[in-house]
């Protein structure tokens, strides 16, 4: 049993009059994160965390920030893209933790959306992926929704 761990980070800025897209949806919001690609920083940081637990680089040496194929591609392809990745190298998802940290708007209603959406993508059980929506307390570039922050962790097992 080969147990690997991997974590991610990701950061977008926040502007008014473009979508949100996070967690692989698109959410009703005044502010959207601006990207490349649909900026969705949560995918992006499962992504860095699932490519760190197989050492398979990070997301941009994958898909290039200046690549126009890549420009304003939904981020669910590349999750898949990754999960392809992962599972070339022999390995499978146990679990997923993550956390967003945005002030507005409130994620909570959102979450078991994206989980399933998630879920899906990386062929795991509903209950393997855990979302935690958290504020910036009105602090820093976050707390003043000036950007969006995603953390995330997971867990792989040989397959
Ligand atoms: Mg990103």
């Amino acid at each position: 049993m080969n147990l690997r761990i991997g974590y991610g980070i990701d950061v977008h800025r926040l502007e008014t009059g473009i979508p949100l897209f996070l967690g692989g949806i698109q959410i009703e919001s005044d502010l959207g994160a601006v990207g490349h690609s649909d900026a969705d920083v949560l995918l992006h940081a499962i992504s860095d965390a699932l490519l760190g637990a197989a050492n398979l680089r990070d997301i941009g040496y994958h898909f290039s920030d200046t690549d126009p194929q890549f420009k304003g591609i939904d981020s669910k392809i590349l999750l898949e893209r990754v999960m392809e990745l992962v599972f070339d190298k022999g390995y499978k998802v146990v679990n997923i933790d993550s956390t967003v940290i945005m002030e507005r708007p409130k994620l909570n209603p959102h979450i078991p959306a994206m989980q399933e959406v998630i879920a899906r993508i990386l062929q795991v059980d509903l209950d393997a992926v855990s979302i935690k929506a958290s504020t910036h307390e009105k602090v820093d570039s976050f707390g003043e929704s000036r950007a969006v922050k995603a953390y995330a962790a997971c867990l792989l097992i040989s397959a």
